[in-house]
């Protein structure tokens, strides 16, 4: 079983989907039991796809994680 610290070290391989399958099976395991790890890995994933699809516009710049890191707070307050 792998450790949170571990987890993180590889977050961006497994999102770029450069771990082989074992790895990328146990980071799953892992986030499926490790709620921190899960948001980081979620909070990762978002980020990355906003950030290539902000990558082409002038805007992006270092409010941008900020900006992100603010709407997924807020989303935690629905309902
Ligand atoms: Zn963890």
């Amino acid at each position: 079983m792998i450790n949170c610290e571990q987890v993180r070290s590889v977050i961006y391989a497994y999102l770029d989907r450069e771990l082989s399958r074992s790895e990328a099976k146990a980071i799953l395991e892992h986030v499926q039991k490790c709620k921190h790890c899960f948001s980081e890995l979620e909070f990762e994933k978002i980020l990355k796809r906003l950030t290539r699809r902000a990558l082409s516009r002038p805007s992006a710049g270092p409010s941008f994680r900020k900006k992100i890191t603010s709407i997924l707070k807020g989303e935690t307050h629905r309902g």
